[in-house]
């Protein structure tokens, strides 16, 4: 069976705590990117449904959502945690069949969402303000309030985890949520909708649209009723979102793209670094904010090196979803265009090596991973985001050669070091411009505790771990005088 058992209704939006038409009446297909075949429709949200959520999402704080104590929204998202992960197979397979990533990713994305729910459960009632000390007389002391109603536009990538890092840490500190998914991506968003429910969730605490980016996207982003915006997707598109709040004067977190390095020394531990080189270019095929899509390798064993990459490259093996090899599809016709743009220019570099095929990889949108070496690091394969799984190979001579190569592109989201010399751990580590960099290890993926975000293109403000409620709060101070 190649189509998802779905417990929702596909064709809906939620809004507040009930499953309701979009108003124009109008749908979208939902192609399997396996196939190339349509399985489901969902709505076609617009300005209209986007008005009548925030609506909902006000009205739920300013009843029974805003005033549960923080202890019992926690309770809640535990509660709602606990729904996903006992639903993680079901959820894995509708994934898997509408964005084409093995069933295995999938699962383990699942999983990430119930530990983000998990997580945030049980740190709703312990985010608390401080006392200060002020004048005679005073007591000053800060509340840590929610803004109200947020906005979170989630790309098609790992929607279950994005759902996860940024909804359940803004319904932890109370806000109320209006989710626009991807248009690519939307069931594992809507059955998450259902089991909010299931779970007991407040009507218009969580909202979703489904819908267009251009039409959807753009009218919560321009919503004056939305008071905190998160945007996970591209910078082109997080740049208009950026715009947009700046003309309602309201705080946006940016989580853009990335050309991560990772960084191999001569003295590096090869055996351990191996899969994790690798993996972090091809997991969900290089479809990946987070992918190191640049491998960046002392001379000295460079060499030796691109043929173990080579040799593992050769022994991908790419199908579909279902049959949970190394890669599935990419998400789209038009996401396979672009990155065989840029295996189209390659200029002086040399093709490594390349993955396989399966027989049963016929119909959707497949495309080998691509080894790419000897690439000059200002090309633009070692500059641009490629968003599938090709991964360059660049040579360095010395630390400070590596170093510059690693900064010299306009992104900054999580970087790798791969070496035994403990000082050059910790100088690395200060170096290298990004929001997060992994030493002897790579996979920001997994870490729901840790605080995740880029500089420069890669965006502004920390999502996951403790940080993100920060962000997901605005501080009141509160100066009394007694006398
Ligand atoms: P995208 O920017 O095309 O779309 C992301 C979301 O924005 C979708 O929901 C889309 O409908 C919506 N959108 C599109 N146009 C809009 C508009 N005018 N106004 C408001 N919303 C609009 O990105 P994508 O192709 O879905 O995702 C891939 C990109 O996301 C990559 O660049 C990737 O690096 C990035 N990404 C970043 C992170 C991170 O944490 N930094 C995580 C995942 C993906």
């Amino acid at each position: 069976m190649t189509t998802p058992d779905l417990f929702f209704d596909s064709a809906r939006c939620l809004i507040g705590g009930q499953w309701v038409a979009p108003l124009a009446g109008e749908t979208l297909g939902v192609e399997n990117p396996s196939t190339g075949l349509e399985i489901a429709r969902i709505a076609r949200g617009q300005a209209a449904d986007i008005d009548r959520a925030v609506t909902a999402a006000r009205a739920a704080l300013n009843s029974d959502w805003g005033q549960l104590p923080a202890a019992d929204r926690g309770r809640l998202l535990s509660r709602l945690g606990t729904l996903v992960r006992n639903r993680a197979d079901d959820l894995a397979r509708i994934e898997a069949l509408d964005v084409g990533k093995p069933l295995k990713q999938a699962r383990a994305d699942a999983l990430a969402l119930a530990r983000y729910l998990e997580f945030y459960g049980g740190a709703a009632d312990k985010i608390t303000g401080e006392t200060l000390p002020y004048l005679s007389g005073y007591t000053v002391y800060t509340l840590r309030e929610p803004h109200g109603v947020t906005g979170h536009i989630i790309p098609w990538n790992y929607p279950m985890q994005i759902i996860g890092r940024s909804v359940s840490a803004a319904l932890c500190m109370g806000n109320a949520a209006v989710i626009k998914p991807a248009e690519e991506a939307c069931l594992t968003a809507l059955a998450f909708g259902q089991l909010a429910l299931e779970a007991g969730f407040p009507p218009g605490a969580i909202n979703i649209v489904p819908g267009l980016g251009e039409e959807a996207g753009a009218a919560l982003t321009a919503h004056q009723g939305v008071n905190h915006i998160s945007f996970t997707g591209s910078l082109a598109v997080g740049q208009l979102v950026q715009q947009a709040a700046a003309k309602n004067v309201v705080p946006v977190t940016l989580e853009l793209g990335g050309k991560s390095p990772q960084i191999v020394f001569d003295d590096a531990d090869l055996d351990r670094a191996l899969p994790f080189l690798v993996n972090a270019g091809i997991q969900n095929a290089g479809q990946t904010c987070s992918a190191s899509s640049r491998l960046l390798v002392s001379r000295h064993i460079h060499d030796e090196l691109l043929d173990r990459l080579a040799a593992r490259y050769r022994a991908l093996r790419v199908g579909p979803a279902l049959a949970d090899l190394d890669l599935g599809p990419l998400v789209s016709a038009r996401q396979k265009q672009i990155v065989a743009g840029f295996l189209a220019d390659i200029g002086s570099a040399e093709i490594a090596a390349r993955g396989t095929l399966s027989d049963e990889a016929t119909g959707g949108h497949y495309l080998a991973p691509t080894l790419v070496s000897r690439v000059d690091p200002g090309h633009r394969l070692a500059q641009d985001e490629i968003f599938g799984p090709v991964q360059v190979v660049i040579p360095f001579d010395d630390e400070a050669d590596a170093i510059a190569i690693a900064n010299g592109t306009d992104y900054g989201l999580v970087a790798g070091v791969w070496t035994r010399d403990g000082g050059r751990q910790m100088r690395l580590a200060r170096a290298i411009r990004t929001g997060q960099i992994f030493i002897n290890n790579y996979g920001a993926g997994g870490g729901v505790e840790l605080p995740f975000g880029g500089v420069g293109k890669s965006g502004h403000g920390r999502e996951k771990g403790f940080e993100a409620l920060y962000g997901f709060s605005v501080l009141k101070t509160v100066a009394a005088w007694h006398g």
